[in-house]
């Protein structure tokens, strides 16, 4: 045995001898091991024959080097082994072409191969995940994208972007119609030269100045009026809101604009229409008063001469003459009463400063000022204990002496039982004053509370039907509001509010 057949045997390595055909004509010991064919078997056998088909034709062409005297290195290939697995072999090779032969060893890299195939395909899978992600956050995006415009095309009020040249970026559909500008017509141009008025143009771009070189990226102002001025040159009041953002080292801002023209003119009527009131108001009080005051005296006169007939002229008038001077007399007695009450309604806004009220102590006056009728009518009052209120006292005493009668006088067949409580809540006192009269059908509940408007005659019920306005216009005066809950028959619950002092 020559060294070459020594190292051929015993060598490690998967040795073997091919001719230039490729016929198979010696394998060492190792390989024929590795592939589990003997000697015998693979002598006379094509090489090619051996290969996995995928690779018969790379592997053809590097026979055809090595025909051609070409040295082949690390040429990978697979094998059929004996039980038709596939082995990974790295080759070199080297031919002889004088003798016709070529000299081959091989590698086993089918592990090698096997972690290399498995990492590939980690990374294809891993790949293939990367991939997935990045189609959903494109999708995500999208969609997104697609929820911004849809926000920006639908938004109810103007929305503009643009960098910090103030060149227009976006321009949305809304504001297309409030500026009168389509949206070709500005896009790549200067916000300034569009809808803002010329004073302010100056301002405009030095604020944009300001954040560059500040570089501070937030909310820039909230809500603040200013003038905008459409395609028509008109001029109209808005509000505006406006952010910047940074977007790959440039600033842009993106702006939120109200048309409040129509708030403005709104509430402009409204404060016109409540002047108006107030002033309309005060004049009725104004009237209400000089009429009232003014009416007294001749009816004073009227009164006195009346009853001045009668006491002269008693024993010359006959029953008729007597009959009519008492009508006239009982007439301007009511008229008394009536100037007296809108004398009182017309006092009840002249402005007295509001003091301190115990109104346990102001029901005692107001409850010995009408003993008589009390003690008349059999009345049981019930007051509960009441609380400190703030308020002018003339009037919280009117009001409750209004109630107060109307709650005897409107009695029915049982003797008038009051009862008088509150309820505090939060910000005020819930009064309530019920009875047990006639009570109230619903249709009038909160009809009672007009000038003049009462339910029943003269005769049945005296009054002047101005009771109640009088009550309202006090509780108005003070803050609270005042209704009432009733059963026809059974018997009315008066509620008022006062609002408690905030200190
Ligand atoms: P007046 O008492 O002079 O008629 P008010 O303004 O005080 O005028 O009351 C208006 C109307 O409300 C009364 O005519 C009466 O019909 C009704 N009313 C007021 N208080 C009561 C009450 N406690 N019970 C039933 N009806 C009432």
């Amino acid at each position: 045995m020559n060294t070459f057949e020594y190292f051929f045997q015993h060598s490690q390595e998967f040795c073997c001898i091919i001719n230039l055909d490729g016929y198979f004509e010696n394998i060492n010991p190792v390989f024929e091991k590795l592939l589990g064919y003997s000697q015998n078997e693979l002598v006379k056998s094509n090489f090619s024959s051996f290969i996995h088909p995928d690779d018969i034709q790379a592997t053809q062409l590097e026979l055809e080097k090595l025909k051609n005297g070409t040295d082949i290195n690390n040429f990978e290939n697979r094998f059929r082994k004996k039980d038709n697995k596939y082995v990974w072999l790295e080759w070199n090779a080297t031919p002889d072409t004088a003798a016709g032969k070529i000299y081959a060893i091989a590698r086993n890299i089918s592990e090698r191969k096997i972690t290399t195939e498995t990492l590939k395909e980690r990374e294809i899978s891993q790949r293939k995940m990367d991939d997935e992600k990045v189609e959903n956050n494109i999708r995500e995006l999208r969609n997104s994208k697609q929820q911004i415009q849809a926000i920006f095309d639908n938004a109810p009020d103007p929305v503009i972007v643009i960098d910090d040249n103030s060149t227009i970026i976006k321009w949305n559909p809304k504001a297309e119609t409030v500026f009168g500008w389509g949206t070709k017509e500005v896009i790549g141009k200067p916000l300034y030269e569009f809808i803002i008025p010329a004073r302010y143009r100056e301002n405009h771009i030095a604020g944009m100045k300001q954040v560059v070189t500040k570089g501070n990226v937030t909310e820039l102002r909230k809500n603040y009026e200013v003038e905008a001025i459409n395609k028509q040159g008109i001029e109209f009041p808005v509000s505006m809101s406006i952010s910047s953002f940074l977007n790959e080292g440039n600033y842009f801002f993106i702006g939120f604009v109200r048309d409040i023209s129509e708030n403005k003119k709104i509430a402009a009527e409204k404060l016109i229409m409540a002047e108006e009131l107030k002033r309309s108001n005060t004049e009725l009080e104004q009237f209400a008063y000089i009429a009232s005051h003014d009416l007294q005296e001749p009816l004073r006169m009227i009164t006195s001469y009346l009853q001045l007939l009668e006491k002269r002229y008693k024993d010359k008038l006959d029953q008729d003459a007597k009959d009519f001077i008492s009508f006239a007399v009982d007439g301007s007695n009511r008229m008394r009463a009536l100037i007296h009450s809108l004398l009182e309604y017309s006092r009840i806004n002249r402005v007295k400063p509001f003091e301190e009220i115990n109104p346990n102590l102001l029901l005692n006056d107001v409850l010995k000022n009408i003993s008589i009728s009390i003690k008349e009518n059999n009345v049981t009052i019930n007051i509960d204990e009441l609380p400190i209120i703030y308020g002018d006292p003339v009037l919280i005493n009117l009001l409750f002496q209004n109630l107060i009668e109307n709650a005897i006088k409107f009695r029915n067949a049982k003797n008038p039982e009051i009862h008088i409580s509150v309820k505090e809540e939060l910000n005020e006192f819930q009064f309530a004053i019920k009875d047990n009269g006639i009570g109230i059908q619903k249709e009038y509940l909160d009809k009672i509370f007009v000038i003049f408007k009462r339910l029943h005659s003269r005769e049945s019920y005296p009054g002047t039907g101005m009771g109640l306005a009088i009550c309202k216009k006090i509780v108005e005066r003070h803050g609270g509001r005042i209704w009432v809950e009733s059963e026809f028959g059974q018997g009315s619950t008066f509620y008022f509010t006062i609002k408690k002092k905030m200190f």
